[in-house]
């Protein structure tokens, strides 16, 4: 059967050159195996959105050449379905409702890992009700989850010590990515999941979710982040120029190039198309470093 995978940028500003990174990555790995390559726009967290970055980031894929297939799913559009997931949990006691604030686990002294605070599993008997709660689920029974990742090797995470049980839903009803993720990967088909190595301790989290709702474990491929000169990873956050048109097809192969794969220099003169049908034909997955990131000349305004 053939692969489908996936494009699930966050509209919180315009692409930058390592979500072109992992656009391009997830495109070749879909496409050079004849899959479908989905677009899905991560707007679950309604308060980060910024107005028409969504549009903004459509033209830019344009622009660069890719195409995707059907429509294009927004996260808003399918609060519906993880409403629905999550009853499900709850109804088997899977979550439960907790009251417990960032703030007061810290002044409890609640320990640190390596995706924050971890949950010490205060509220797990205390049958709060969702409303007005945040949403955990609880991992007590998960010990170490482990999955191969195409890129890193085997990599595993033990959830009740590093990470605890983890929001579904916080107070203010918003879902969390790590829900919205998994039900959209599942319902969407997605069988084969590439993006930024700093989802991979996230990914032992969604590989629990998933055996929770009896959803099947996509594949993993994680690709090496892109940091900036002064090696800081490029982000939104940190001020990342946005990828600039003018420049597509020199953008691209410089992205083939942090991909580990060994584009003819003069190919940045070609069409993006052309750089994508050559990147689709010649694409060597074993070639990708396994480098946690990786500094390269950035480019833009
Ligand atoms: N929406 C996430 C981001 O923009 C990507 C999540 C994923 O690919 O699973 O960083």
């Amino acid at each position: 059967m053939p692969t489908t995978g996936r494009f699930a940028p966050s509209p919180s500003g315009p692409l930058h050159f390592g979500s072109l990174v992992a656009a391009l990555a997830s495109y070749c790995q879909a496409r050079s195996q004849q899959g479908q390559w989905l677009l899905r726009i991560e707007d679950v967290d309604t308060p980060r959105v910024v107005g028409g970055s969504d549009q903004q980031i459509l033209r830019d894929l344009e622009a660069f050449g890719f195409t995707w297939d059907g429509p294009v799913l927004y996260q808003s559009d399918q609060f519906e379905q993880y409403r629905f997931y999550l009853e499900q949990l709850f109804a088997r006691g899977d979550c439960y409702g907790c009251e417990c604030s960032r703030r007061s686990l810290r002044e409890q002294g609640a320990r640190s890992g390596p995706l924050g605070q971890i949950y010490p599993g205060n509220c797990r008997r205390k049958n709060l009700a969702p409303a007005g709660h945040s949403i955990r689920l609880n991992t007590a029974a998960a010990n170490t989850i482990e999955f191969v990742d195409q890129v890193y090797g085997k990599f595993e995470l033990n959830l009740p010590e590093s990470v605890g049980d983890f929001v579904l839903r916080r107070a203010d009803n918003i879902f969390a990515y790590h829900l919205a993720v998994v039900v959209d990967d599942e319902l969407q088909g997605v069988d084969e999941i590439v993006r930024g190595a700093d989802l991979l301790e996230n990914t032992c989290l969604h590989i629990f979710l998933q055996q929770k709702l009896g959803f099947a474990n996509p594949r993993y491929m994680h690709i090496p982040l892109v940091n900036n000169a002064q090696g800081v990873k490029l982000s939104k956050q940190t001020g990342a120029n946005p990828i600039d048109h003018r420049h597509a097809s020199r953008q691209l192969v410089a992205a083939l190039s942090h991909l580990g794969q060994s584009p003819d220099v003069d190919l940045q003169h070609a069409s993006p198309e052309e750089v994508l049908g050559w990147a689709t034909t010649n694409w060597q997955p074993g070639s990708i470093p396994a480098l946690q990131a990786a500094s390269v000349e950035t480019f833009g305004a």
